[in-house]
């Protein structure tokens, strides 16, 4: 495409908007099980007056935004006191990837500093999210990824036999995205603790779900800051917390941890510059959002909506595990879980589910489809299991139908050469990404 001579009539941008975003899966009906995080109308236009209001503000300078350091250091207290630790130093990011990078940095550069250890090296179940990796790759940090129990749970024995001299981090889920289970915490943070080691809970996931589930009486294994140990934790405010897309938490026991995290130059010719986190600019837009909607919530709020998630998640549950051919992997600690079947390919019932507008999310070892719960598939139950009942009658009676996404799914799965996968995924990104040299190219 050309970079366009003339400008287009606002009138002609709004047709090719929405024309563009009508082609968009359906997660306003509950069509998709991940990515959306929709808490209802009234929400959203607190988030947009929020978010339009402060559109041309810059987290970069808080300085000249005033209203901007209030937003941002009224929800890092905010959240402090939610997981129970008032004190507790953080800053605010664009997502879960950002802040577990951030935490990664900030164990990399105490040990640099306190232990004088060159390499560092972190220590992960299977199930942390990739940004651990990610995190390790970028920082030049080793990641040993450690087994799970039978429960899917980290095998904290494993976590500890994979300490060594240069190990810094011990990290669990609260939960883990694949399963939804959370991480024995207590006792890796008591791992940690003992060698002297930090703690880092992704409750990228939890942090703004698990406190109301507590409230509302479900068992919650311990993982807050209430646990002995546990030195920082990642809580994603753009998904339980229902903001706006580009905010996160990232929260350490103190502050004296926390100043491994910033950056600063001094002999810079553009002046003295300082960065808490890895953004330079940083979208106003995201903070205020976010201090909007945990004002309008509020523990009322989240706890309404909590009830709708872990109700809606118990649905599901039931209505899955009467279908005779699929199970759930493991009985999830909250509104997250995976199912499977042991007689039947469950990506070719993905198909079917996908011929019927459904998005499931395929996962793999083992192959499981992935569920997120939120309050829009609250509507959905009564349609979703119908159509899954009939998915996996019609696979059932159809034999071996994987063909399309199932065939090529199941063939990734079995390949024992992980990297020539992870070639697959990086060529797809390379297609995803490109500049469309037509207008008629697909996607
Ligand atoms: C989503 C997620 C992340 C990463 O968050 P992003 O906002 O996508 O960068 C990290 N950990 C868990 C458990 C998650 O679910």
């Amino acid at each position: 495409m050309e970079f366009p001579e003339k400008g287009t009539s606002r009138e002609e941008i709004t047709v090719q908007l929405s024309d563009a975003i009508s082609r968009d899966a359906d997660w306003r009906g509950g069509k998709i099980f991940s990515l959306v995080y929709f808490a209802g109308d009234e929400v959203a236009d607190v988030l947009k007056e929020a978010y339009t209001t402060a559109f041309y503000t810059n987290g970069l300078g808080p300085g000249a935004f005033k209203s901007l350091k209030k937003f941002e250091s009224e929800v890092i207290s905010m959240t402090g006191d939610l997981l129970y630790h008032a004190e507790a130093a953080g800053n605010m990011t664009s997502g879960g990837t950002e802040s577990i990078l951030m935490a990664v940095k900030t164990a990399r550069d105490w040990a640099r500093a306190e232990r004088g250890v060159a390499h560092a090296r972190i220590i992960v179940p299977v199930t942390a999210h990739p940004a651990f990796a990610k995190a390790a790759h970028y920082l030049d940090v080793d990641i040993v990824h450690t087994p799970l129990r039978d429960d899917l749970r980290a095998d904290v024995d494993a976590m500890r036999r994979s300490i060594t001299e240069n190990a810094v981090l011990l990290a669990g889920s609260a939960p883990c995205y694949p399963f939804g289970v959370i991480d024995p915490i207590a006792e890796i943070a008591g791992v940690a603790a003992e060698r002297g080691l930090l703690c880092h809970v992704d409750a990228c996931l939890g942090a703004y779900l698990l406190p109301f589930t507590e409230r509302l009486g479900y068992d919650v294994t311990p993982w807050d800051f209430r646990v002995p140990g546990v030195t920082s934790i990642s809580a994603d405010l753009h998904k339980y917390g229902y903001s706006a897309r580009g905010a996160s938490v990232v929260l350490y026991r103190d502050r004296d941890l926390r100043r491994h995290q910033f950056f600063a130059v001094s002999d810079w010719p553009g002046g003295l510059y300082g960065s808490p986190t890895l953004a330079g600019s940083r979208p106003g837009g995201a903070i205020t959002a976010a201090w909007a909607v945990l004002n309008f919530l509020g523990v009322e709020g989240y706890t309404r909506l909590a009830r709708i998630n872990m109700e809606t998640t118990a649905a599901l549950i039931k209505g899955i595990n009467d279908i005779p051919q699929l199970k759930i992997l493991a009985r999830p600690d909250m509104s997250v879980f995976a199912f499977a079947s042991d007689s039947l390919d469950i990506y070719a019932i993905a198909d079917a589910l996908d011929e019927a507008g459904w998005h499931p999310d395929r996962q793999q070892l083992p192959p499981s489809l992935h569920c997120m719960v939120t309050p829009v598939h609250d509507k959905i139950v009564e349609t979703f299991l119908p159509d899954l009942r009939r998915a996996t009658a019609y696979v059932a009676e159809n034999g071996d139908v994987s063909t399309g996404r199932a065939a090529t799914y199941g063939m990734l799965d079995k390949m024992p050469d992980r990297a020539a996968v992870r070639n697959v995924v990086l060529d797809s990104i390379d297609r995803l990404t490109q500049a469309r040299r037509d207008s008629s190219a697909r996607d």
